[in-house]
C-alpha cells in the first residue's frame, strides 16, 4: 500500500531543507517533482527542484487530465503533481511525498482521504522575512509578496494533520521522520512506542496553544484556543 504525505508551508518556512533531509533519511519513499509555469530560480534545474514548462505545455496537460491535482499558485503561475508519480509509486510499492500548496492539498485529501498532511510554520514572521531575504533568490517584490501570501496561508492550518514549527531544524527534521515513520507503521498495524510519542506531539489539537504567538505575529488569532 502506498501511503501519501502531503506537505506546505509559506513559502521561505524551510518547507525544501526538510524535505531534502528527510528524502536522504526515510526508505522507500519517492517524491513527486511538480510541474511549474514559473521560471527557474537560483541553481534549480529542469527535472530535479520542478519540470519548468510553459503555460501552454502546462494547459495541454490540464486537457489530457494528466494531473493527480493543480492550481494557480501566487495567482501568478501554474504548479501541478501529475498522476504517474502515484502510478509509479504504487508500482514500486513506495510512499510518496508531496510538496504542495494548500488547494492542491485540499484536492489531494479529497481524492484521497487517507494522505497525511503536515503543515510547517516559521517560528514569526520575521523570522520568515529573515530567511526569504536569507535565502537571496528572489527580488524585494516577491519577497513582499510571498510574506503578504505567508499571512493568508497560515490560517489554513487547520486542514492539516501535523503542524510543525520549522524553528530549529534538526529538532524538525527529527520530528518529520518521526510523523513519517509512526504514520507509515501504524497502517501496518504496528506501532513504535518512541515514534509514536514524538509524532503525537505535533498533532493539530497538542499544538494549538503553542501557534498562537505565531498566528499573533502575522496579525492573526488562533481558532480554538481558550
Ligand atoms: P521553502 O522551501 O519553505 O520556501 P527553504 O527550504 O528554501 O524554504 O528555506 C528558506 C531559507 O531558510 C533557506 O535559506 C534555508 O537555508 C533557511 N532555513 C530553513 N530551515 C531553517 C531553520 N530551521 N533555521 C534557520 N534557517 C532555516
Ligand atoms: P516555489 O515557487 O517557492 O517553489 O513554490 C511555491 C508554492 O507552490 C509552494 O507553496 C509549493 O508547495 C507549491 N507547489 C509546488 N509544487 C506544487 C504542485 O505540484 N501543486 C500545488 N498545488 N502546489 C505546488
Amino acid at each position: 500500500m502506498t501511503n501519501v504525505f502531503i506537505i506546505s508551508a509559506p513559502s521561505g518556512s524551510g518547507k525544501s531543507t526538510l524535505v531534502n533531509e528527510i528524502r536522504q533519511m526515510v526508505r522507500n519513499l519517492s517524491f513527486s517533482i511538480s510541474y511549474t509555469t514559473r521560471k527557474p530560480r537560483g541553481s534549480e534545474q529542469d527535472g530535479r527542484e520542478y519540470f519548468f514548462i510553459s503555460r501552454e505545455e502546462f494547459e495541454s496537460m490540464i486537457c489530457k487530465d494528466e494531473f493527480l491535482e493543480y492550481a494557480r499558485v501566487f495567482e501568478t503561475d501554474y504548479y501541478g503533481t501529475a498522476q504517474r508519480f502515484l502510478k509509479k509509486a504504487k508500482e514500486e510499492g513506495k510512499d510518496l511525498l508531496l510538496d504542495i500548496d494548500v488547494q492542491g492539498a485540499e484536492q489531494i485529501k479529497s481524492k484521497l482521504p487517507d494522505a497525511v498532511s503536515i503543515f510547517i510554520l516559521p517560528p514569526n514572521r520575521s523570522e520568515l522575512e529573515q530567511r526569504l531575504r536569507g535565502r537571496s533568490q528572489d527580488s524585494e517584490t516577491v519577497i513582499q509578496r510571498r510574506l503578504h501570501e505567508a499571512g493568508r496561508e497560515i490560517v489554513n492550518y487547520e486542514k492539516y494533520d501535523y503542524i510543525l514549527v520549522n524553528d530549529r531544524l534538526d529538532e524538525s527534521v527529527k520530528a518529520l521522520e518521526a510523523i513519517l515513520l509512526s504514520e507509515r507503521l501504524k497502517r501496518q498495524g504496528r506501532t513504535d512506542a518512541g515514534l509514536s510519542a514524538t509524532a503525537e506531539k505535533y498533532r493539530l489539537e497538542n499544538v494549538r496553544q503553542r501557534l498562537q504567538p505565531i498566528l499573533q505575529s502575522f496579525g492573526k488569532t488562533a481558532a480554538g484556543v481558550k
